[in-house]
């Protein structure tokens, strides 16, 4: 019979940096599952620094959130009620209907996930689009060659962290990260193995990343654009090969940022600087989804996850995520009584 459910919409466009204000907590009603449909139990929805480009008016890789509606997103949950023979009640599935408790589902818009292969909560995470998009931009987008020097900007964050672990299973000789305040750099290098860590927030980073790569860098890893892209083009070697990931530092401008000033010095170093957007690269998952399982197992990759507990909470765990509060993968847990 029909329940309710509770659910985040987005209530206005933000400008410059969300605030609470922008986003409405509404409970509605969650309809009996139809013939070939599902209703899935959300146990952890995901919040993503890309979510922030779908609250803006206009396309950005991924269509808008619209003004008065639920968001959406990536979460795992299980099946609560089904009508759809292939997916019994009690699955555990992934799917795209986050930011809400319970999400009505065609059987086709879910997947089944592995349990005995890794917790729920990683197939958002490590075994989800984030270890992807690390796997894919090292592979495929930025290659990693044995004996590279590779830079990763957002190293502590949930793609940085894994995207430094797997360039060094990759073949990296040095693998220098940079990310804010000093216990997240410490965590750099004690707990995901990076060579040398730069805490952003200490001053110049060009200055610090040639300091830390005085042979040069090979491969940068780009989260966060700007400053870190400026510093990596003028510390880049001849052949060097730069994934644009993401662009964090200006998701909240209000005018566009200057373009990176040492860019020219890419026509003399042959630079590469690619775009990536993980959904060109899901044929990967085969591969890696099940050796990434392996090396968690056998705990030569690590993943952390910020947990942030309640539906309730999900708009304070996405301004957090935007502003560092998390380390690894930020999720929240949904809760029900
Ligand atoms: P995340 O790194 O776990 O979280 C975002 C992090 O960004 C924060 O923890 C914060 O860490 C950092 N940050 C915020 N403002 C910053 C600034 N001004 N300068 C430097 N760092 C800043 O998020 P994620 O999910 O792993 O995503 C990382 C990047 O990859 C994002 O840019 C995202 O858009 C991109 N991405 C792209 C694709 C694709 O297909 N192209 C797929 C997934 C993710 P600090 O505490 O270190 O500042």
């Amino acid at each position: 019979m029909p329940f309710s459910s509770r659910e985040w919409h987005l209530a206005a466009r933000p400008v410059g940096e969300p605030k609470p204000a922008d986003f409405s907590f509404v409970s509605t009603t969650v309809p009996d599952p139809g013939p070939g449909q599902v209703v899935v139990r959300n146990d952890f929805v995901s919040v993503d620094p890309y979510m922030r480009g779908r609250m803006n008016e206009g396309e950005s890789y991924i269509p808008q959130f619209e003004l008065g509606e639920v968001m959406t997103g990536s979460a795992v949950g299980t099946v609560f009620a089904s009508q759809a023979q292939a997916i019994p009640v009690g699955s555990t599935v992934t799917h795209f209907l986050g930011w809400r408790e319970y999400a009505l589902l065609d059987a086709d818009a879910l997947q089944i996930v592995d349990t005995s292969l890794a917790p729920a909560s990683a197939y958002l995470g490590v075994l989800g689009t984030t270890g992807l998009t690390a796997w894919a931009a090292l592979k495929d987008t930025a290659p990693v060659k044995g004996g590279d020097v590779v830079f990763v900007s957002g190293a502590a964050g949930a793609v940085g962290s894994v995207a430094g672990q797997l360039a060094r299973k990759l073949g990296a000789a040095k693998v220098i990260g940079s990310a804010g305040g000093p216990a997240k750099a410490q965590r750099l290098t004690e707990h995901y193995g990076f060579d040398a860590a730069l805490d952003y927030r200490e001053g110049d980073i060009g200055a610090r990343l040639s300091e830390a790569a005085p042979e040069g860098i090979d491969v940068y890893f780009d989260n966060v654009g700007g400053d870190h892209l400026d510093a990596a083009l003028a510390t880049m070697n001849l052949n060097g090969r730069i994934a644009l990931v993401g662009a964090i530092s200006g998701y909240n401008a209000t005018e566009l940022p200057p373009g990176p000033a040492h860019l020219p010095l890419a026509i003399g170093k042959r630079i590469t600087l690619r775009g990536m957007n993980v959904g060109d690269h899901a044929h990967l998952a085969d591969e890696f989804v099940p050796q990434a399982a392996a090396w968690l197992k056998d705990g030569s990759l690590v993943a952390d996850e910020t947990v942030i507990d309640g539906i309730e909470q999900a708009v304070d765990a996405f301004l957090s995520l935007m502003r560092g509060g998390n380390t690894g993968k930020m999720l929240v847990r949904l809760q029900y009584s």
